[in-house]
């Protein structure tokens, strides 16, 4: 069922058994996972824009590792087969503003009362920006933010990217007829994902590609994706004029978008600035003039600040929910916060549980589907008094994604995170093809890096998990002329 906010229900209150807030992955995950488990009671998802995000095409990459589309419904379907979602879930599209937590009720921004026995935040983040009043800075999250780059780019000439996680990683790489100087804070990029070795990989097979003209005017990703059906977020009725957010962009969401410049030449792009930062920024000729901390000033049209997000939960509640030290809703393994009966996945939250020792957080589609589901099942049980335990994916991070056009796959502690120094790299690498790395403790794999058609995810997951003790095979582990699978068979 669709109730819009032009229903006349809607100062009226009502009730349900699970209302889950936000039509990102985590919380539509939730819902999902609730009408699967507990088709008989009553699930309200209520979330501010009329545009939800599914999984779709959902394909193993290893046991545990699963990759996906994400794709983009309309509310205004008012059709739940076409919206894909489960029929006894009703959605609201309104914005929630206040939670009674005594009362086990809420107050959203169009006077609505919704009654309930559990509630799920699932209100995702907000990129975090750098001197974010001034207009010539932006950031990226959600369609809008997408169409407000697109319209800017087509009078620049000049443009700063700050940032050098997975979004600076892909601008970077997909803008095209425009000067783009790229600040990092480290010494090589993409350094949320990759080690210096990587990311030389990148930037070498990127040299190449360029050199033989591949890059210009083509997209890295598969065709496939180009079939995804598209809803534009920006036609969303703001005419009350409240300020609207999406839910955060799909994978490959710059396919939908030609991220094209006004620079007519075709330019060396994008000159680095490694190991500095932003320092200052002041107008100068109706331009940006950015200083940065070794000194180089550089003009540009704007600034597209990718420094990462913080969790957006921009509504009260009557009692005070435990926020972590990153502005993230503190949750249990359970994805209960510290008030009864209100949990919280995806972005929004910060895992507050003693972490396994091949699994850490990333505020990743990967995870918000997981937490989303790991909630709705939490949720589920409490309400049948039922104990059930933290779902297997928590035992192991994995993430695949694409970077620079190679698929990539990351599993466990993949950059030695948590490890101190006490750790071993083996390393393939080969030009243009492949980098494969693996992070050994003590003779047992404890992270691997994929990048490349490798085939190897199974096989290190399995290790991970395993702990089998590597040591008697040394480096034959990584020599090209023997397949590991028949070590392990
Ligand atoms: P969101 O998707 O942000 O959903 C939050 C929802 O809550 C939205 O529907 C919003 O409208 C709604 N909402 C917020 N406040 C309220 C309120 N008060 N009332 C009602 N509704 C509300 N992850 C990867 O794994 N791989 C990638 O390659 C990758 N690339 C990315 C590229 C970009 C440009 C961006 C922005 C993110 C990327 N991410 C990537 C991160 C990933 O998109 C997020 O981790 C994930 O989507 C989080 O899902 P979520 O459901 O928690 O939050």
């Amino acid at each position: 069922m669709y109730l819009n906010s032009n229903d006349n229900t809607k100062l009226e209150e009502q009730s349900t058994t699970f209302l889950v807030v936000g039509g990102g992955i985590a919380g539509v995950s939730c819902a999902e996972t609730l009408a699967l488990y507990h088709q008989e009671e009553r699930i309200i998802l209520l979330t501010e824009s009329n545009v939800i995000k599914t999984v779709a095409n959902l394909e193993p990459v290893a046991r545990y590792i699963y990759k996906f589309d994400v794709k983009e419904h309309s509310l205004n379907d008012k059709n739940s087969e076409t919206i894909g979602l489960a029929p006894t879930i009703t959605t609201i599209v309104d914005q929630l503003q206040h939670i009674e937590a005594l009362e086990n009720r809420v107050i959203t921004k169009d006077g609505r009362i919704i009654l309930y026995k559990s509630i799920c935040l699932c209100t995702g983040a907000k990129p975090q920006l750098i001197r974010g009043d001034n207009p010539r800075v932006i950031g990226i999250r959600d369609t809008d933010s997408v169409l407000n780059l697109q319209q800017r780019l087509k009078d620049a000439t000049t443009v700063i990217l700050l940032g050098n996680g997975g979004i600076a990683s892909e601008l970077a790489y997909e803008l095209r007829g425009v000067e783009v100087h790229w600040v990092v804070k480290d010494g090589h990029i993409a350094s949320t994902f990759v080690d210096p070795g990587a990311a030389f990989f990148f930037q070498e097979s990127w040299r190449h590609k360029s050199k033989d003209g591949c890059t210009s005017g083509t997209s890295s990703s598969p065709k496939s994706i180009l079939k995804r059906l598209r809803y534009d977020e920006s036609l969303v009725d703001q005419s009350k004029g409240a300020i609207k957010h999406g839910a955060a962009l799909g994978p490959d969401w710059h396919i939908k978008f030609a991220l094209q410049g006004n620079a007519s030449t075709s330019l060396e792009s994008p000159v680095m600035h490694f190991k500095t930062y932003v320092q200052d920024l002041t107008e100068k000729d109706s331009c940006l003039l950015v200083t940065l901390a070794n000194g180089e000033q550089i003009k540009c049209n704007f600034l597209v600040s990718a420094t990462g997000v913080e969790p957006r939960h921009d509504y009260s509640c009557s009692l005070s929910l435990t926020i972590a030290s990153d502005g993230g809703f503190a949750v249990n393994e359970m994805m209960e916060t510290n008030v009864k009966d209100i949990y919280a996945a995806g972005d929004v939250c910060t895992s507050s549980w003693e972490p396994g020792e091949n699994w850490f957080q990333m505020r990743l589609w990967t995870q918000a589907r997981q937490m989303g589901s790991m909630a709705g099942r939490s949720m589920g049980a409490k309400l049948m008094n039922e104990i059930i335990y933290q779902d297997f994916c928590f035992e192991l991070y994995g993430h695949v994604t694409q970077l620079f056009g190679y698929s990539v796959v990351l599993l466990g502690r993949y950059n030695g995170q948590g490890l101190g120094t006490n750790y071993e790299i083996l390393l393939r690498t080969t030009p243009q093809k492949e980098y494969i790395k693996f992070v050994i403790q003590n003779g047992r794999l404890r992270g691997a890096v994929l990048i490349g058609n490798t085939e190897l995810a199974e096989t290190c997951e399995n290790l991970i998990l395993n702990g089998i003790d590597l040591t008697p095979y040394g480096d034959d582990i990584l020599n090209p002329d023997i397949d590991i699978d028949d070590y392990f068979d």
